[in-house]
């Protein structure tokens, strides 16, 4: 069954293949003529951006998923930063992710509620899985499938990551999906891996390497955005059988600072959030290298490339919701119903952007089930002229341009739209919405309910759990 499923999953990428292709490879666009060519672009379009004024009732809230802070050993950056980096991008909303913790570690309550204006929600991310439960639990579960549905069952949202892992993966009733993940950008990235770390340890490189990442931060970062082929494709082919929410995993940690530091007259240390000697760079090897040891201090600092500070990564990509108030019920309602779109925003600002279904008098809203009546429209709209091109049940079916559109709807299945945009010379995505499900809904009678839990026999009491050895131990150990 699983290995038939990634087949379709497959089947449907391949399927796909027709459209836009990466017309530039990442250290292409890494060059300094094309990030400044991409800078240009991005001015264009804050020009020419219309002000559209987005659905009524509803406020069209920035969210940023998936931001680690003060969690991991790994974890680079403070809630505090997260905080200024929301104030710097116009995020109001954000979604903590904390690595589960070991049963050991002291528990350090992560932040919710409102702070400054921005809203926060803690949540943890333990076994593929982002969630964000409603009141604090430290219950040990021994089956993933009650981590989840317990979760639910209180209100939580349980939202399936790094989906590149886990093509075969759907637990019921989950709230949605990640359909971005910009950490997963990075680990196929192996070459401009390379070549960063390649310029690290050429001294000769420093100037441009540093010049490029200050002034082009969000074109340096968002050369590495591609089309989430699979991610999409999964979620497209599970949308078919359940209402999924799609939203986007900044996977932020603040952690891709790399720095110089020198050790002594004849050599120096390239380090990293996590690791302290990541190579050494010597002088036997590098003479260039020599004159910048001279007289300088164990532990001075050559050079430091700060390549993810939050803001940078929030601005690259966000999710819009959709909801009624700045309030958790309000957003949590908005998140479960589908009413948000996912945006590259370091492209543009895509504030406004619109997406809703209007049949027989009635509208409805991303996320909704609609019935397929005689007339019926998806009728979409941007704040840039692009290209619109309109999925269902994963394919294709218009590719138009312009800055809005309204698609006649005469078969059921599963629309939603994305938006790309022309970008020196390749076309790049921008704007995925949520799908409107038209026609039947196969999954509104499988959805998890409290007699699904209570038959699950093997399930482990929580009170006998003592399986500790395993790593993860489902710790839903989330401090609110
Ligand atoms: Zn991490
Ligand atoms: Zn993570």
């Amino acid at each position: 069954m699983a290995v038939l499923v990634i087949c379709e999953i497959y089947a449907a990428v391949r399927a796909q293949d027709h459209g836009p292709v990466q017309a530039r490879s990442t250290l292409e666009r890494m060059e300094l003529k094309h990030l400044k060519t991409v800078a240009a672009a991005r001015k264009r379009f804050a020009d020419e951006r219309r002000l559209l004024l987005g659905r009524p009732g509803l406020k069209d809230l920035r969210a940023v998923f998936h931001v680690h802070a003060e969690d991991s050993p790994h974890t680079g950056g403070t809630l505090e930063e997260v905080l200024e980096a929301c104030r710097q991008t116009g995020v109001r909303v954000v979604f903590l992710t904390d690595h589960a913790r070991k049963e050991s570690d002291p528990l350090r309550p992560s932040w919710r509620g409102l702070h400054n204006g921005v809203l926060f929600f803690p949540g943890v991310e333990t076994e593929g899985l982002l969630s964000f439960p409603v009141a604090p639990t430290s219950k040990p579960f021994a089956k993933r499938e009650q981590y989840v549905a317990e979760l639910l069952h209180g209100g939580g949202l349980v939202c399936l990551s790094h989906v590149e892992e886990r093509l075969q993966d759907a637990p019921a009733g989950l709230t949605g999906y990640e359909i971005y993940n910009a950490h997963a950008e990075i680990k196929e990235e192996a070459a401009a891996g390379l070549a960063l770390l390649g310029a690290l340890c050429d001294t000769k490189q420093w100037a441009m390497l540093s010049y490029r990442v200050k002034h082009y931060g969000d074109e340096w970062m968002g050369a590495l955005q591609t089309y989430p082929r699979l991610y999409l494709s999964k979620w497209d082919h599970d949308s078919e059988q359940r209402h999924l929410t799609g939203i986007a995993a900044n996977d932020a940690h603040h952690n891709q600072i790399y720095r110089v530091v020198v050790r002594n007259e004849f050599s120096a240390a390239i380090t990293s959030v996590e690791n302290q000697d990541l190579l050494t760079l010597q002088t036997a090897q590098q003479p260039e290298l020599a004159p910048l040891l001279r007289g300088r201090k164990r532990g001075e600092v050559l050079l430091q490339l700060d390549l993810d500070p939050y803001e940078r990564s929030f601005r690259n990509t966000t999710t819009h919701i959709l909801a009624g108030e700045l309030s958790e019920e309000s957003i949590r309602e908005a998140v479960r119903r589908g009413r948000a779109y996912v945006a590259h925003e370091w492209l543009a600002d895509a504030t406004g952007f619109e997406l809703i279904a209007k049949g027989e008098g009635r509208t409805y809203e991303m996320g909704d089930s609609v019935e397929l009546t005689p007339g019926l429209r998806v009728e979409t709209t941007a704040p840039l002229n692009g290209w619109f091109r309109l999925i269902r049940n994963g394919q294709i079916v218009a590719n138009v341009k312009g800055t809005s559109h309204s698609f006649p709807i005469q078969a059921p299945g599963v629309y939603r739209v994305e938006v790309w945009l022309e970008v020196d010379g390749e076309e790049r995505p921008w704007v995925y919405s949520n799908p409107v499900w038209v026609g039947e809904q196969p999954w509104e009678s499988s959805s998890v309910s409290e007699e699904h839990l209570q038959n699950q026999g093997d399930l482990v009491s929580i009170a006998g759990y003592s399986n500790k050895s395993r790593s993860s131990a489902l710790s839903a150990v989330v401090s609110l």
